[in-house]
């Protein structure tokens, strides 16, 4: 195979890169030793909040700019870390006066507004679970997380209140609290309380809980293969991980200013588009409207924007938007650009560094991880296509399974198993009430990711594809088997199998495969009739694009259907090995 090199850029302004050399940095660095970059709670203990905000304090930089929100309709909101500390406080407060406390789980279910950003820390603060929940999310993925996470309270808005929750809300005992952001406290629902009145009403100073690293802080809901969504446990100590990465990873300086893309409804978008960026003290960028090739140009250049983390999707639809549509000088500012979530094709990279001036840096973690694991750097050349070399202090590795153990594949270039050496600060510690499900992952002090990919001579890694049959569409990861439940409900259906076809933009697209029950008739109205139901159910990101009739589906001997039968079918694979993988699922 023929790799194409990009060198490494000079430096485009005086900031010194993060991680210069970095072979001697990754053979002298120790997790144990980076905990001086922490500040640790006065008196002890380790919480996420008060790294990212209030530390900021004693050190003088209560007034800089920590969050810079720019609504949909032209508002701009700005917060220092001195206010963002003051209204955490309050928010923890209100939850303090609600009875929620230690170990309670605060579920989030907003779009990029700065109340999210405020429950999230504010919640921290208070020793609570953060749980954020993609807004656009139907009631059905949002009940089944609310469920399995055992909700305490919920922050959200009262449109989304009324469409996604309080369909079920009687279902859900636990759920003691409501707090919508919008709506005078007369014209609310009953059982919600006004977010704006608690705040008003709460004091600005909170002594934050002395958690210990290994408490809980965070709970991410991932997509299996089979069953329902899987609770990532993340602790306080995480921080460490989203401090040291943000740093190595996309050399952030305090001088920055930052804009990642993410939802923090998916992980990228809570580890990097809130936690690590303060911790470091830089400026965050928070965009509340969806993508749009014209907006994104014009904020990078007016907010002067210095890092950018974006995903391939929108770098696809960048460069589908075609190189006119890049304002001369936006990307002057711009130091380092990098890309998550999905295969960042070679063209991608190529296109920018031609196009933008500068290359976006593939890098590659998944919520289990809760940082990311391998990356290019600024600092290096970039192998265009590999997802670059692991972090220091992160060992990676392709394994084989060979009964109870692994065996690592040595030969360059050789596909297997992404696996990383147990123990790093952000791994997560369970997958919520699967203890089993959870330590399958590990093998021989191995965590199995359940992607494949290969090492090269050089020990870059190469992605190649997951082992199981999650899809990925937009960056977004979604459980073929939360899709078909959906599907399944409609009376019509008799079986389904959901998979993700191959798409030029959003990577892959969910396709199902449907098969009537024998007093229902193919037709187009009942297609869309299905589509219309799976959206209202699953809302527009993780519901099909497409539904195909078909007469059987094929099916193991113990009826599984067999979702990679019919995508090899679809991609006019060959069939033959297909019964030897559908055992490998993580
Ligand atoms: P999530 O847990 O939703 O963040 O999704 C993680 C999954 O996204 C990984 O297991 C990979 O399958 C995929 N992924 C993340 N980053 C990359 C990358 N740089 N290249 C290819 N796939 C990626």
């Amino acid at each position: 195979m023929e790799t194409t090199i990009l060198r490494k850029a000079r430096p485009a302004s005086g900031l010194r890169p993060n991680l210069g050399d970095y072979a001697a940095i990754y053979a002298g660095f120790s997790w144990q030793g980076a905990r001086y970059e922490l500040a640790g709670l006065p008196g002890g203990g380790l919480n996420i909040a008060y790294e990212a905000l209030d530390r900021h304090l004693l050190r003088g930089r209560g007034s800089k700019l920590a969050l810079r929100w720019l609504g949909k309709d032209g508002t701009q909101r700005d917060f220092s870390y001195a206010s963002m500390a003051r209204e955490t406080n309050r928010f923890a407060n209100v939850l303090r006066s609600a009875g929620i406390g230690n170990g309670d789980v605060v579920f989030t279910l907003l779009g990029r507004v700065p109340e999210l950003y405020i429950a999230a820390l504010g919640a921290l603060k208070n020793g609570s679970v953060v749980s954020p929940l993609f807004s656009v999310f139907g009631p059905e993925p949002v009940k089944t997380r609310m469920a399995r996470g055992g909700a305490r309270a919920v922050v959200t808005t009262r449109h989304l209140y009324e469409r996604k929750i309080l369909p079920w809300r009687d279902q859900l005992p636990s759920l003691a609290h409501v707090f919508l952001i919008d709506g005078g406290e007369g014209s609310l629902p009953p059982g919600t309380t006004s977010l704006k009145a608690a705040m008003a009403a709460a004091r600005n100073t909170f002594q934050i809980v002395k958690t210990a690293p290994e408490d809980i802080a965070l709970l991410h809901f991932t997509s299996g293969t089979t069953g329902t969504p899987k609770g990532a446990i993340h602790v306080h100590e995480a921080v460490l991980a989203h401090h040291m990465t943000g740093k190595y990873a996309l050399d952030l300086h305090p001088e920055d200013v930052f804009w990642c893309t993410a939802d923090p409804g998916w992980v990228t978008g809570t580890s990097y588009g809130i936690i690590a960026p303060l911790t470091i003290g830089a400026t965050l960028i928070v965009d509340e409207a969806d993508f749009d090739a014209a907006r994104w140009y014009a904020i990078l250049s007016e907010q002067k924007v210095t890092v950018w983390y974006t995903a391939p999707t929108a770098i696809r639809m960048l460069m589908r938007a075609g190189r006119e549509m890049v304002p001369k000088g936006t990307f002057d500012r711009v130091r380092f650009m990098a890309s998550v979530g999905e295969p960042l094709n070679p063209e991608a990279v190529l296109w920018s560094a031609d196009a933008l001036g500068r290359p976006f840096h593939d890098n590659w973690w998944q919520t289990e991880t809760g940082g990311i694991m391998i990356a290019n750097y600024l600092s290096q050349d970039i192998k265009v296509g590999s997802m670059g070399r692991p972090l220091p202090g992160i060992e990676a590795a392709i394994v084989e399974r060979d009964g109870e153990h692994v065996r690592i594949i040595t030969e360059p270039m050789k596909s297997g198993e992404l696996a990383l050496k147990a123990g790093w600060p952000s791994m997560f510690r369970g997958y919520l009430h699967e203890e089993e499900r959870y330590k399958k992952n590990f093998v021989d002090g191995w965590y199995l990711t359940g992607d494949l990919a290969m090492r090269d001579a050089d020990g870059y890694f190469w992605f190649v594809g997951r082992g199981d049959d999650v899809i990925k569409s937009a960056g977004h990861l979604i459980g073929p088997f939360e899709v078909e439940s959906a599907l399944m409900e409609h009376p019509a259906v008799s079986e389904v199998g959901v998979i993700g076809v191959p798409d030029p933009v959003a990577g892959e697209i969910v396709k199902a495969f449907v098969a009537l029950n024998p007093r229902y008739a193919e037709s187009e109205a009942l297609r869309k009739e299905l589509l219309g139901h799976a959206r209202l159910r699953l809302g527009p990101a993780v519901a099909p694009k497409e539904i195909v009739f078909r007469k059987n589906l094929p099916k193991t001997r113990s009826g599984k259907i067999m979702r990679r039968l019919l995508k090899a079918r679809e991609l006019g694979l060959p069939e033959g090995d297909i019964s030897t993988l559908e055992s490998d699922e993580k």
